[in-house]
């Protein structure tokens, strides 16, 4: 079969995903979900495979951390592989937790306890004082070591209290300002994908691909 210039493939069975092989460098459920819904049909797209050792996120940046998860999953697969690394900067909290937001409440905190901490840093801090910002980096890494990367990101205001079932992680703290007060958890996926950082940076790689 022949990719055309697209990286399309378009001799696939009507209704399967027909692009290239893409493995998705990430095993977080959420992040899976949304970026495979964005893919659409330009790849085929697998999960990380079980197994493979965990990267050792100790990048000074989004964009180091995102090349490293991405090189080495390509590695290890043999396969394009994509990958996210996703921070939350708080000004209140003069940029924190940043780079460092998955383990903001500690190398065993999980997503419940981060924003606990976060709810509890913020108090007696009111109104636009609680802005923030999603930024996430991806990066595309081939198996023949070429890569590229994009960036995305949205503002926000941290609510007082988490509110919503939806999405995962700080989203049910999260109320993007171009929404309507809503929360990311209070949102369907179809309109976090319309105003997110990984929607945005995902958007901006895929259109720099197309560009060649
Ligand atoms: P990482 O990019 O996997 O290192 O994730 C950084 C942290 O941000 C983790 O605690 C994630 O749960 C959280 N996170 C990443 N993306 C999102 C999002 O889209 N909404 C809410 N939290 C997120």
């Amino acid at each position: 079969m022949t990719a055309g210039a697209t990286g399309r493939d378009d001799t696939g069975v009507a209704g399967e995903p027909v692009g290239p092989d893409l493995v998705l460098a990430t095993a977080n459920q959420g992040k899976l979900a949304e970026l495979t819904d964005l893919l659409g049909d330009r790849y085929r797209v697998r999960p990380r495979p079980h197994g493979l050792a965990d990267t050792i996120e100790d990048g000074d940046t989004l964009e180091a951390n995102a090349i490293k998860k991405a090189t080495e999953v390509s590695a290890d697969t043999g396969a394009m592989a994509l990958a996210d690394d996703t921070g939350l900067f708080v000004d209140a909290l003069d940029g924190r937790p940043g780079v460092h937001t998955a383990r903001y409440a500690g190398p065993d905190g999980d997503d419940a306890a981060n924003r606990a901490k976060l709810v509890a840093e913020l108090a007696g801090v009111d109104g636009p004082a609680r802005r923030a910002e999603f930024r996430t980096v991806i990066a595309l890494v081939r198996p023949d070591g070429t890569s590229l990367v994009a960036a995305g990101r949205v503002e926000g205001l941290i609510a007082e209290e988490p509110r919503g079932e939806r999405g995962f992680g700080y989203d049910p703290l999260f109320a993007p300002i171009e929404g309507d007060g809503r929360t990311f958890a209070e949102m369907a996926l179809d309109e976090k994908q319309a105003l997110s950082h990984r929607a945005r940076a995902l958007a901006a790689l895929l259109d720099r691909l197309d560009a060649g």
